[in-house]
């Protein structure tokens, strides 16, 4: 009876509890209704003083979500998704332009 681990589940890597899978999760849609989305990220310099192996790095910083249908940065958090505002559409000014 020994469970076989599935490849595509990473223990608690997601931040999820055991036996929660992707089914079991609520998608995200853009305001666009589109729910594909491409990483963003800002990127940054550490120099060789500033990491703790003496080495130049690389910093990748997550940005959010890039709609892959009309582009959009969205930086979802509970009070940005659009679907978990039942009554109030979202700002069309939400987000900050940089
Ligand atoms: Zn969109």
């Amino acid at each position: 009876m020994a469970q076989q681990p599935k490849p595509n589940q990473k223990p608690s890597a997601s931040g999820l509890l055991p036996g929660i899978g992707p089914n079991e999760l609520k998608p995200i849609k853009c305001i666009c209704g589109k729910s594909i989305f491409f990483p963003a990220v800002t990127a940054k310099f550490a120099s060789r003083f500033q990491t703790d192996n003496g080495l130049p790095t690389l910093i990748q910083l997550p940005a959010g979500l890039i709609c892959a249908s009309c582009g959009k940065i969205n930086k979802f958090d509970t009070t940005d998704i659009p679907e978990l505002q039942p009554s109030t559409p979202p700002s069309p000014t939400i987000g900050t332009i940089q």
